[in-house]
């Protein structure tokens, strides 16, 4: 195996999923210095099954067992998609989604990472200058998409939600991710609304029964924003750029902890294993580019002519006719609404 020989220690700059999977993957090839704060949140965070796929066996191609152990979530085999006036349900044997949790409690994704490289890295709790880092995974710096969610305790549910309804989600929807006896109610927002009425529209609809058939009362919310864009080369000076600082997001789904997992690792690799910075680079882009660019390049047009453009009498239709529809069963909305 080639180590670095230039560069005696790697500066990491966020400590999310995309940093402390480039720390994970550069561990034991050099020394590591990562900065940021731990996430103070718990909160469940759902990845499609087709992405946790990819990300495995690109790990497995690269024999690293050691890594997979430490993901190992809640598969999700039941979904329910939603419109004002529809439900289909959908059950499949496999897993449609995997739930990680979030947050720095015990089993969350940030504390098992963390406690993986305890002894092989150093973690600074501040910030630190991105140009003077070698990996830049510090999230997005400008936005286009609004998250916000709920989390509720003591609630038992087996199946994502999607809803969607641009009176509670502009130009996006709301789906709900469970974890044991949690839930995160999600709403992803692409339009312009400003993360304020994100939150109040989110609240009204826990309040509402529209999409649970109770009121919710909420344990705490969680709210930040994102960037969807179709990347450039992701790297500045001499910094490679990973995860949602890179612009590497599901702008469909709103989705990002895959594009920050596997760009991650592919950075931290990158760096821990070339002699220069150049070399780095292009081995960086060799691994992303035809894994995942087609792939960002199609959910990107997904997302311009889907949220962009559709009403709820288009949701209503389209969840309409999925019903009866491949293994999807129809149900009937129990409670209409105003819209
Ligand atoms: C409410 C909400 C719910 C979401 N749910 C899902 C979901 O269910 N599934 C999914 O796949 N995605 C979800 N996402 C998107 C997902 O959270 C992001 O795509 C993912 O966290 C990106 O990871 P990252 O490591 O690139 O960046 P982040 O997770 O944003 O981490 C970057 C870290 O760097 C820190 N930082 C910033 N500047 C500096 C600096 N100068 N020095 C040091 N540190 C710095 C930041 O404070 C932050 O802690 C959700 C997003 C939101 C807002």
């Amino acid at each position: 195996m080639k180590h670095i020989i230039n560069m005696k220690e790697i500066k990491i700059a966020g400590r999310g999923p995309a940093g402390l999977m480039a720390a994970t993957a550069a561990s034991g090839a050099c020394g590591i210095r990562i900065y940021g704060f731990p996430e103070r949140r718990t909160y469940p965070v759902a990845i499609r099954k087709e992405d946790f796929d990819v990300l495995i066996s690109f790990l497995k191609s690269k024999k690293r067992s050691d890594i997979i152990k430490l993901l190992s979530p809640f598969p999700v085999h039941k979904a329910r998609k939603m419109s004002p006036h529809h439900e289909a349900s959908f059950e499949s044997k496999d897993p449609i989604f995997y739930v990680f949790l979030r947050g720095n409690t015990k089993n969350s994704i940030d504390s098992l990472f963390s406690s993986s490289l305890s002894g092989k890295a150093e973690f600074i709790e501040d910030k630190t200058n991105l140009d003077n880092c070698d990996i830049d995974a510090s999230g997005p710096k400008r936005f286009n998409v609004l998250g916000t969610g709920a989390v509720i305790e003591d609630i038992r549910s087996d199946e994502i939600k999607i809803y969607y309804n641009n009176r509670y989600a502009d130009k996006g929807y709301v789906c709900s991710i469970p974890f044991g006896k949690k839930i995160f109610v999600l709403s992803v927002s692409f339009g312009t609304a400003n993360i304020n009425k994100s939150t109040e529209k989110l609240k009204s609809l826990l309040k509402s029964e529209t999409m649970f058939n109770e009121r919710l009362e909420p344990s705490y919310y969680v709210t930040g924003k994102e960037n969807y864009f179709y990347p450039p080369v992701p790297c500045r000076g001499n910094t490679l750029i990973c995860g949602s600082a890179g612009g590497f997001f599901d702008a469909t789904r709103g989705f990002g902890h895959f594009y920050a997992m596997i760009t991650g690792f592919m950075a931290g690799l990158a760096l821990s294993h070339t002699g220069s910075f150049s070399e780095a680079k292009k081995e960086y882009i060799a691994m992303w580019k035809p894994l995942l660019q087609e792939r960002l390049k199609t959910e990107f047009e997904k997302r311009v002519s889907f949220f962009n453009s559709f009403t709820n009498n288009d949701y209503d239709r389209i969840i309409k006719e999925i019903s009866g529809k491949s293994n999807y069963v129809s149900i009937s909305r129990q409670k209409t609404q105003s819209d």
